[in-house]
């Protein structure tokens, strides 16, 4: 499928090019792909990854702009250190201590979006063919992450609660095909907004351990929670085997690509190498701006507000789904945090074919198959509900009902 097009050629001797093993394991996202479909007008989308723009601290930002170029200008549109803006790696340490972490400010890397956490792991643990383990489904963004670096990507068999320890016990792999990492997203999932209990974080950390598998925590949602706050994090359990990746994204705006890492000492030179490399540092203006909002506990006051507007808005998903899914045989989660939930639709109604009905009936959703390393169950779906209206959400999830209704005549 990658031969150069002869045709092509005569018109252009430029298009020789000659892909790299790595570019050919690159795909575009198959949700961005799916998005472009649903970006009709009038579509009411329960498919998108964003966050509400509704919780964008402008006005915050705004001051903070100010103030940081009025004191610190020159400083700030200044090339800066790649491990990161001292202030706000000092904010990030201090702030993981509510996840029962005990962090230096030296073990953090400020990072342009988690993502690019997600790509340096990749870079600095993957060799072609290595085994990597994840999650049954997964976050899509990190498989893009992690394909290029030609990994042998292994599911682990999974339910509500996450990951099961034993099947992690029996891939972990030994010696040189040893597992160079579980990937894990303990907090409100991506996509399905499910949480690891308590006991499940025991038992997973414990078989990583003994298994002698890293682990990769990938918590971007995990200050979204609506009544109580998770557990701590797994990388409390045993921080020298864990790199732990946080993100402003969810908080504050993701459009500042602002995250961090946080990796032990025998890792970080490593991961920070791998950084200069990408992009010598994270835009200094951008983590000037952060550190500025942050002081003074702004996230304090801020992060419920999110809370609150997202929980209500996952409230009316939930009770839509109860009303018009009544004897459909549709079933679906409750996030008890985060952005999304998942269903699985009734026998016989397959997502990726339910999806054009339904868009034609004016909603959106992502089929839950793209989720999966391997072996997608096809009639899985993820729906968001932060950015629609209670009034969207009432007239989608009726829309959904109507077009699975429809799909099954
Ligand atoms: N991890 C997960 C699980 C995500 O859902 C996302 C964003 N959708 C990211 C990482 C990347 O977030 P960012 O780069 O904006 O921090």
């Amino acid at each position: 499928p990658h031969d150069n097009h002869d045709t092509d050629k005569q018109r252009n001797p430029m298009t020789n090019w000659t892909l790299a093993a790595r570019a050919h394991k690159m795909n575009p996202s198959v949700i961005r792909e799916i998005l472009k479909v649903t970006e009709k007008p009038g579509i009411i989308s329960f498919a998108g990854g964003l966050p509400s723009p509704k919780t964008f601290p402008v006005d915050a930002m705004l001051e903070a702009t100010q103030r940081v170029l009025t004191q610190d200008g020159r400083s700030a549109l200044q090339y800066a250190a790649s491990e990161g803006y001292g202030p706000l790696r000092d904010w990030v340490a201090h702030d993981l201590k509510k996840q029962g972490m005990d962090v230096h400010a030296d073990q953090v890397l400020i990072t342009t979006g988690s993502q690019q956490g997600l790509d340096l792991v990749a870079k600095i643990l993957i060799d072609a063919g290595s085994r990597i383990l994840v999650e049954t489904p997964t976050y899509l963004g990190a498989l893009q992450a992690f394909t290029p670096m030609e990994p042998d990507v292994v599911s682990v068999d999974s339910d509500d609660s996450g990951v099961l320890a034993d099947d992690l016990r029996a891939k972990a792999g030994q010696g040189a095909a040893r597992a160079r990492f579980i990937y894990l997203l303990p907090n409100f999932q991506n996509p399905t907004g499910r949480t690891m209990t308590e006991a499940r974080r025991a038992a997973v950390a414990a078989a990583a351990l003994a298994t002698g598998v890293p682990v990769i925590e990938d918590n971007p949602y995990g200050d979204l929670w609506f009544d109580t706050a998770p557990p701590p994090s797994l990388s409390s359990r045993n921080p020298e085997g864990s790199v732990y990746l946080g993100s402003f994204s969810k908080i504050l705006a993701p459009g500042l690509r602002l995250g961090y890492l946080v990796a032990p000492p025998a890792l970080y030179p490593k991961l920070l190498q791998a950084k200069q490399a990408a992009d010598l540092h994270t835009p200094s203006f951008n983590q000037r701006l952060v550190a500025e909002v942050l002081k003074d506990g702004f996230i304090e006051r801020h992060v419920p507000t999110i809370r609150a507007l997202y929980k209500q808005q996952c409230e009316a998903m939930l009770a839509a789904l109860d009303r018009e899914m009544a004897g459909l045989d549709f079933q679906f989660n409750r996030p008890a945090g985060g952005m999304f939930l998942w269903a699985r639709l009734p026998e016989g109604v397959d997502a990726v074919g339910l999806l054009p009905k339904a868009v034609d009936r004016g909603v959106a959703f992502v089929p839950g198959a793209a989720f999966y390393a391997d072996h997608g169950d096809p009639r899985t779906l993820r729906l968001s509900f932060v950015t629609a209206s209670v009034d969207q959400i009432n007239t989608g999830v009726a829309a959904l009902a109507q077009a699975i209704r429809e799909y099954r005549t």
